[in-house]
């Protein structure tokens, strides 16, 4: 076994419980918040999720303004939109309720906040100078691991391309973790984000960038979602299996903030951006087709892997194959559509899907070195 060199922290704060988001305005009084922008989106908004929060904002006579009109694959327009709401309205902080649409747009407006300009200004690693504005994270799909990640992806409509911010400076101050807030997740989006966790730690996993501290992230986060993701699939309001996805989900934010992701992940994005396909989805119809392909790479992690999802016992010798075997079985119970086809991407767009694939970072660290024909050969297996 070969040793990366690394680093290891983790800058925000996790506090997990059952009606954890009861301690939002201790935690606010703590950091000397006052008035905040409380970030979420319309769904949530229906769902009365945000009146869950804006309820405990109100007994607690804490001033906030809102902003709800946050999309999937958030757009820079949206950024700005909530920047100018941040800047004209005098607040301290933000307060962020979604998946990954509404945090990554709350950590933009968190950078252009205090920076100005635009958030394409600072594409890439550390552009700006921080500090940035406190963000408190209250996650509702398990999920992104946003809340617990120094990256914002917003997507640039006018090139349909996602760019990606990073730096440790937009992790949230915060990630205040309550099971009770995943509970009323549709089916669908509850096993495409728990997939998109999955992948989050099994890229870390395998990563070149990979280290042991990020490797027992990543393993704590396979064992929780393994264990729980079947039972929480099939019944959101499970308890116990809505606290081990969303443990498992921040395990894996944690994992990938230090050993990035890899082919899965840089693939799923221009999906995102040019056909609008939800990341969680992305990221499950592409899983097993990547997972083939870094099979030449295994070096004996992939029976790790196959050992936290399995079912049931398993006498045969293993070979890499049998993960992406049963990989498949499992995302076909948690009814993941089979192929790209099925989620409406085209072929003739392959070539520049490809393309901007290779921008992304996580090329460079996937097991296997990966070329844009590579990429190509890919998307088409997957179509
Ligand atoms: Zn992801």
């Amino acid at each position: 076994m070969t040793f990366n060199p690394f680093a290891f922290k983790v800058p925000g704060e996790v506090i997990f419980g059952a009606n954890s988001i009861s301690k939002l305005p201790e935690i606010l009084a703590s950091r000397g918040l006052s008035k905040v922008l409380l970030v979420s989106d319309r769904g949530l908004e229906a769902a009365g999720m945000v009146k869950k929060i804006t309820d405990i904002l109100d007994a607690n006579s804490i001033k906030y303004s809102l902003f709800l009109d946050v999309e999937a694959n958030p757009s820079c327009d949206t950024v700005d939109n909530g920047t100018t709401i941040y800047n004209s309205e005098g607040l301290d902080g933000i307060v962020c309720l979604g998946g990954g649409s509404p945090m990554d747009t709350a950590k933009a407006i968190a950078i252009l906040a205090t920076n100005g300009g635009k958030i394409q200004d600072y594409e890439g690693a550390n552009k700006f100078q921080g500090p940035t504005v406190p963000i408190i994270a209250i996650p509702t799909t398990a999920g992104t691991g946003s809340e617990v990640t120094p990256f914002a992806v917003i997507t640039d409509k006018k090139i349909n391309y996602k760019l990606t911010v990073f730096s440790y400076e937009i992790v949230p101050e915060v990630a205040l973790l309550d099971p009770e807030m995943i509970a009323t997740l549709p089916a669908l989006v509850a096993a495409s984000t728990g997939i998109d966790a999955l992948t989050h730690a099994v890229e870390a996993y395998l990563s070149r960038a990979a280290s042991p501290f990020s490797d027992g992230m990543a393993e704590q986060a396979m064992e929780l979602i393994g264990r729980n993701i079947r039972l929480f699939v099939a019944n959101r309001g499970d308890a116990d299996a809505a606290s081990g996805m969303l443990l498992g989900s921040m395990f894996a934010g944690i994992a990938f903030s230090w050993a990035r992701l890899g082919d899965c992940h840089a693939m799923a994005h221009p999906l995102g951006g040019f056909f609008g396909v939800p990341h969680g989805i992305a990221n499950a119809v592409l899983l097993p087709t990547v997972l083939e392909f870094n099979a030449l790479a295994d070096k004996g992690k992939y029976e790790k892997i196959y050992n936290y999802i399995k079912r049931g016992k398993n006498d045969n010798a293993f070979i890499p194959e049998m993960l992406t075997r049963d990989l498949k079985a499992l995302l076909e119970q948690l009814g993941i559509p089979k192929t790209l086809s099925e989620v409406g991407v085209k072929q003739e767009l392959i070539h520049e899907m490809a393309v901007d694939a290779m921008k992304s970072g996580n090329i460079m660290i996937n097991p296997r070195q990966t070329t844009l024909g590579d990429i190509e050969a890919l998307y088409q297996k997957a179509l």
